[in-house]
């Protein structure tokens, strides 16, 4: 089986743009569940000649804010069960929120390396909203523009190594 590479985080942070332009261009969505804590997307990818499977945890079907708070962290846990690396997408737009609290509280007691990547950092000079995200305790931060795609094959580089 191919190796598992899950991509966590609140809504609206871009991992769906991120996994778009990671994931082959012709891929078809494998599987689907739609669910309150299992909704995700398969896609398969491949950089540097590694193959692997990319999961967007994507559309949370949301609730009232303590169940989807409650899904997001959820999901956060799925991916770390399923995934052999974990991408956990924050926002460097917006900087760190509970949920993103929530999420990071579950990623540091996985064994499985996680990355932290600061999507939406748009510009040269992005590292100025890269230091908060220091303290979700995760390491150091990978900045990244999934929507130009800045950052994202030295990510990949690194992320390809540990599958
Ligand atoms: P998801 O809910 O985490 O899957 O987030 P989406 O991929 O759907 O993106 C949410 C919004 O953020 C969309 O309007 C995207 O166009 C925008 N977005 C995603 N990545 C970037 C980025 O690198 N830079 C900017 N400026 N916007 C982005
Ligand atoms: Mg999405």
């Amino acid at each position: 089986p191919l190796p598992i590479v899950a991509v966590v985080g609140r809504p609206n942070v871009g991992k769906s743009t991120f996994v778009n332009r990671i994931a082959q261009a012709d891929e078809a969505i494998v599987h689907e569940m739609r669910g309150v804590t299992r909704d995700r997307s398969y896609h398969e990818a491949d950089w540097n000649g590694v193959d692997f499977k990319l999961i967007d945890t994507g559309g949370i079907e949301m609730g009232d804010d303590d169940a989807f708070q409650g899904s997001i962290r959820n999901q956060a846990l799925a991916g770390a069960n399923e995934a052999d690396v974990i991408l956990f997408i924050v926002d460097g737009k917006t900087g760190v929120n509970a949920d993103d609290e929530a999420v990071a509280r579950i990623l540091r007691k996985t064994s499985k390396p996680v990355f932290l990547v600061v999507n939406k950092l748009d510009t040269p000079n992005r590292t100025d909203e890269m230091w908060e995200f220091y303290q979700l305790g995760l390491g150091d931060p990978w900045p990244v523009s999934a929507m130009h795609g800045h950052g994202t094959g030295d990510l990949l580089d690194e992320v390809v190594e540990e599958l």
